[in-house]
């Protein structure tokens, strides 16, 4: 080995000559693992996912433990509220159980998430109706899919005298609210839809406060 025989020098030297014909280090299959599994949460790409697992490497084992314990625990103890379908600890959830929520008047969304754009505007004071999701049949997503039997039962047996439908404004959204309106027509039911004015093909939480807040006093009925 030419290097072995020479100074710390020109060792530098040759590794720096053919520094062309190195191939990176490989990072440890753990972190790899680590990286791939963090790079499929929704936001991180996979610079930020390498990112976040060369820093829990690098931690306190404590911090680390911590972390997989909440999130463990979270996972164990959250649910879907077995009326409304949002995320919950207790069912039925903190707003379907509410006396100072307006029962007669429920709001339809696509997703849990859904909920907490639409009461953060402040300016809603009803109760909500998760779907799960719209109908897409490129998707498989049929009616049956989604939380609308759920919704007809809730018809039945809760006072409720007007649905809002505040589904995403893209084509799927656009067929569900009408398959809906169409399908829990009620003689002694409203229902309505938000008004446009929100960003157009995209989810709830992209719209912030004001506009959400305005679209919903705008809603038209159907
Ligand atoms: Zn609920």
């Amino acid at each position: 080995m030419k290097a072995e025989t020479q100074g710390a020098r020109g060792f530098h030297l040759i590794l720096h000559n053919s520094s062309f014909n190195l191939s990176p280090m490989p990072l440890p299959s753990s972190i790899t693992a680590l990286t791939a599994a963090l790079a499929k949460l929704p936001g991180i790409g996979p610079r930020s996912a390498e990112r976040i697992a060369l820093h829990l490497v690098q931690s306190e084992k404590s911090t680390v433990q911590q972390l997989a314990e909440v999130i463990l625990d979270a996972r164990e103890k959250v649910h879907l509220c077995t009326t409304c379908g949002a995320l919950t600890e207790a069912s039925p959830c903190d707003i379907c159980s509410s006396p100072r929520r307006d029962g007669s008047l429920v709001c339809v969304v696509e997703r849990p998430v859904d909920i907490l754009s639409i009461d953060k505007g402040g300016s809603f004071h009803g109760k909500f109706h998760v779907l799960g999701g719209k109908i897409s049949p490129l998707d498989g997503v049929e009616p049956d899919d989604l939380r609308i039997a759920d919704l007809e039962k809730r018809l039945t047996t809760e006072p409720i005298k007007e649905l809002v439908i505040a589904l995403s404004t893209d084509v799927e959204g656009d067929a569900t609210s009408y398959y809906l309106a169409k399908r829990l027509a009620r003689a002694d039911l409203k229902i309505t839809r938000i008004a446009h004015g929100l960003p157009a093909g995209t989810g709830l939480e992209f719209a912030d406060e004001l506009t959400l807040s305005r679209a919903l006093e705008g809603r038209r009925e159907f």
